[in-house]
């Protein structure tokens, strides 16, 4: 079954050939969408807050002619509350649905839902480990506004502990050649060492550089994230660490012209508002990619 569990999962060629559906599917969808999925049923499980993640799955299945259930907040909503587990449930889902999109709170949920599901498991994101789907439109991005994939230096700001964003698409880029990390982030949020090593056994080179300055300078891309509040042991240390580095105007200044500012959002002030009218600003470009990334992802899952 074609699970979407981990970013680690794809291989460089598996990568380019959905860049290339995805790029079908922004056309597909611009000319009003299709029938291929009619009568396949989508199941929309998310244990933890989403907007962009959930919505932008039910709009690429509804524009691919399927129909959604959904469920959010699932931790109160579904029967967990009354004790069940998430194997049970995703015993009972994968009944009613061709299709499961999960997003849940403990990492290594989308595998262990894989494990007993009827039916292909797309992960929305589990706790702080990763988020698959995310890092595939964060490539995707970077595709359509570079126009490259490869011989890129990508500066990654922020929590890169806690953010499984930043996992999965450090997973992803290792898959392409010249690839220059530049991680800034305080000692406490900086990238766990197993993403490290999974990066730089793939020949990505990876480098610490504090001063936001000079990691602005000489990036690509710019991958600036939120500070993951609700994974901190305690709100001290969240505000410790929390408005480390903010990218604003004067940031801006340094960002070369070619250059491009992402962002999974939301965002919680680590970029000012004022940012947004800079063309170099790709986050909410970079949102509306989520659909027809999901779109080629939901293809894949039933075969296509
Ligand atoms: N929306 C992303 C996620 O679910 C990023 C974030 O929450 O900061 O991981």
């Amino acid at each position: 079954m074609k699970h979407v569990i981990s970013a680690q999962h794809f291989d460089r060629s598996e990568l380019l050939a959905l860049l290339q559906k995805a790029q079908t599917m922004l056309q597909v969808k611009e000319m009003g969408g299709a029938d291929t999925l009619r009568g396949k049923i989508m199941a929309a499980l998310f244990f933890e807050p989403s907007t962009r993640t959930r919505l932008s799955f039910e709009s690429a299945m509804m524009r691919l002619g399927g129909n959604v259930i959904s469920t959010e907040n699932a931790r109160e909503f579904s029967s967990a509350i009354k004790g069940e587990t998430l194997e049970d449930t995703i015993r009972v889902v994968s009944g009613y649905a061709d299709v499961i999109v999960l997003r849940h709170h403990e990492i290594g949920a989308g595998a262990r839902a894989a494990h007993v599901s009827s039916v292909p498991v797309l992960s929305a994101g589990d706790g702080a480990g990763e988020h698959p789907t995310q890092a595939l439109l964060d490539l995707f991005t970077i595709h359509q506004e570079i126009g490259r994939v490869e011989d890129l230096t990508v500066t990654l700001i922020g929590d890169l502990l806690y953010g499984r964003t930043v996992h999965s698409l450090v997973y992803i880029l290792s898959q392409f050649k010249g690839i220059r990390l530049i991680c800034t982030a305080p000692a406490a949020t900086s990238l766990p060492s197993d993403v490290l090593a999974y990066a730089t056994a793939r020949g990505v080179v990876v480098e610490q550089e504090p001063d936001l300055a000079r990691a602005l300078q000489s990036a690509d891309v710019v991958y600036q994230t939120r500070v993951q509040k609700e994974r901190f042991a305690s709100s001290e240390e969240y505000e410790k660490n929390k408005a480390a580095y903010v990218i604003d105007q004067t940031a801006m200044t340094y960002l070369p012209p070619h250059a491009i500012l992402m962002h999974p959002l939301p965002r919680a002030g680590e970029i000012a508002p004022v940012v947004d009218a800079d063309p170099r600003a790709a986050y909410f470009r970079q949102s509306h990619y989520g659909v027809p990334v999901r779109m080629a992802l939901l293809l894949r899952a039933f075969g296509q």
